[in-house]
């Protein structure tokens, strides 16, 4: 028997990884930079589906979009989230419509692109959509395919691409009311529809909870950003916050899925029912309390956070990390991913002043600073990015944030330094990339001063973050650390001072 809707996603979003939501991350590297077996037993690892080929946690966006559909309709019996490896299960002649979820379709999102730009080979999400397009039911049913999800505007802006990969339409933007019309007009083969479509903003009472559990018991609490970054794609343009008792509603469905963990997802945590970009203390900490309160949570986090949120209210950050019982043996540490993009005043003044609200473009070093150590002193990892060769950078622009990056030292955290890769629909899409052969000795020097950065920490954060894991990830991972900081470290240097670095 098969499905007449299946929505699915490449292979790398139909994991658990084992419970680190960061080694979801690992998918930005470049297939072969990893060997596949490393790569898919160590971080990785295939999502549990039952006999129907219906996975058990999903990727969350495929999680809404099938409550979409239930909720304007669709019969259960008619719609399954399935498994990219057990397609087999689910497709038949019944099926219609396959509709996947992907972050990076052509593999040329920023991370990708660095990944891809400093150590060669192809983006694996990439790879594994085109495994995935070519897996035998699809071939042999024909359904029609849909794609859409954070990296769908890739095949807005690659017509050519999308009809070589034989995706028919894709859906760019938020899916919950596009996506069921567009289901029921193929379905009822109400042609000619466009091929590219941009998806309609859903009304806040329209969003529907989801059904089923979510990879890591991701939850959303947030949905867009309102700080107008020049380089970013966020899902809308303003804040807009869930209301508290669905949430706590699709936390208690993660719960009954077998997740005993919560991660409260949105571009600023901090940001949680916000007024022009003003922390409101109380809701977020009500937020973080009640959902650590449900029966059967053991613990929670937050997917993203705003360093000018933090810094501008201490007492928040202060507050859930008490509330969440960080910094004891339960729980040493959370970490929460937070843009720092750049040292230079000018640079944020430019193209992202928004960012540093509401606090002042020349004070970013050290919002940035103050923040990093607020959030360390409360037992919260800083995972940051930089971006360099941003418009307009100079030497001077590299040298601050080289001097802000060495400042950072001692508080636990790590910071990818990515390339400038312009994003279509953003206000720098005609900007200039910055290629590998246009690094400079200086962003040689940031990238051999991050990457120190990192190594320092690793093994630290490593025997709190992953003193849960299996004895299998532990092992590997410890002697990964052991065995290779060191070498690694060497080969950054010698590669940084190749390229006219200066390396004290
Ligand atoms: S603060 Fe983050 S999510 Fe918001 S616009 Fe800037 S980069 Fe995007």
């Amino acid at each position: 028997m098969g499905y007449k809707i299946v929505l699915t996603s490449d292979r790398t979003m139909a994991s658990d990884y084992h419970g680190n939501m960061f080694f979801g991350f690992s998918a930005c590297l470049p297939q072969g930079v990893l060997p596949d077996w490393f790569y898919y037993s160590v971080f990785c690892p295939s999502g549990s589906a039952d006999r129907e080929g219906r996975l058990i946690h999903a990727n969350y966006g495929m999680r809404k979009i099938e409550a979409a559909l239930l909720a304007k309709g669709f019969n259960r019996s008619e719609v399954i989230v399935a498994h990219p490896d057990h397609l087999n299960r689910a497709i038949s002649d019944e099926t219609k419509i396959v509709s996947i979820s992907s972050n990076d379709p052509l593999g040329i999102g920023p991370a990708t692109s660095t990944f891809v730009q400093l150590w060669g080979g192809e983006g694996r999400m990439a790879v594994k959509l085109r495994e995935l397009l070519n897996k035998p039911s699809i071939k042999k049913f024909k359904p029609t395919i849909i794609l859409g999800g954070p990296g769908a505007w890739q095949l807005k802006v690659h017509p050519e691409k999308r009809k070589k990969l034989g995706v028919d339409f894709v859906v760019v933007g938020e899916g919950e009311v596009t996506a069921p019309k567009l289901f029921k007009k193929i379905l009822d083969g109400q042609f000619p529809i466009p091929e590219v479509i941009e998806g309609e903003i859903v009304r806040d009472k329209d969003i529907a909870d989801i059904v089923g559990g979510s990879i890591c018991g991701i939850v959303e609490v947030t949905r867009g950003c309102s700080r107008n970054c020049a380089f970013c794609i966020p899902s809308l343009k303003k804040v807009r916050s869930r209301p508290l008792n669905h949430i706590l509603a699709e936390v208690q469905t993660n719960i009954e899925s077998g997740n005993r963990g919560v991660i409260l997802h949105g571009e600023d945590v901090f940001q949680y029912k916000s007024k022009n970009l003003r922390v409101n203390h109380k809701a977020v900490v009500e937020l973080f309390n009640r959902v650590y309160h449900i029966s059967g949570v053991k613990w929670v986090t937050a997917s993203h956070a705003s360093l000018s949120s933090a810094m501008s209210s201490p007492e928040t950050v202060k507050k859930i990390s008490k509330v969440l019982e960080l910094g004891t043996d339960k729980h040493p540490t959370k970490a929460f991913q937070v843009g720092i993009e750049t040292g230079s005043p000018k640079l944020i003044h430019k193209h992202m002043r928004g960012k540093v609200y509401p606090f002042k473009s020349k004070e970013w070093p050290d919002v940035v600073r103050g923040a990093f150590k607020l959030l360390h002193e409360n037992h919260i990892v800083s995972c940051s990015t930089i971006i360099m060769g941003l418009p307009g950078e100079d030497q001077h622009d590299i040298q601050q944030t080289i001097d802000l990056m060495k400042t950072l030292k001692p508080y636990q955290s790590i910071i990818v330094p990515l390339l400038f890769t312009p994003m279509e629909t953003t206000r720098l899409e005609y900007a200039k990339p910055l290629l590998k052969k246009d690094l400079s000795p200086k962003h040689h020097e940031l990238i051999s001063v991050c990457w120190d950065h990192n190594l320092d920490w690793f093994p630290a954060l490593w025997a709190n973050y992953g003193r849960d894991n299996s004895l299998f990830v532990k092992t590997v991972i410890g002697l990964l650390l052991k065995l290779g900081t060191e070498p690694l470290r060497k080969k950054v240097h010698r590669n940084a001072m190749k390229h006219g670095a200066n390396i004290r």
